[in-house]
């Protein structure tokens, strides 16, 4: 049961759909039918992963990705996710420096 222990856990990002580490990825939930970022990672529920790249969560929003991950239907506000992924709000401390300097 500790086999697990060593091993990098991946994700697969619901926006590019590449595989990559999990310490790279922010993951995402819906809460009253608004996207946010579980930071804490201690929502029990159904989450996403995305890489914090505004071209991720673009591309997740253009395909119905982030429905189709929470088998949801209905009204989803990705205001919230946006603005952190644009560079308005700093999403993570470290590892965000070129986040900021794109352009939508
Ligand atoms: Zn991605």
């Amino acid at each position: 049961m500790f086999r697990f222990l060593k091993k990098i856990v991946y994700r697969t990002c619901v926006g590019c759909k590449k595989v990559d580490a999990k310490k790279n990825m922010i993951r995402l939930i819906v809460k009253d039918q608004e996207l946010i970022i579980d930071q804490k990672k201690r929502l029990g529920q159904r989450g996403a992963s995305l890489h914090p790249l505004a071209k991720c969560l673009n591309f997740a929003i253009k395909s119905r990705a982030f429905h189709r991950a929470f088998k949801y239907s209905g009204a989803l506000n990705t205001s919230q996710v946006q603005a952190n992924l644009t560079g308005e709000v700093p999403l993570i401390s470290s590892n965000n420096q070129n986040l900021t300097e794109k352009t939508q």
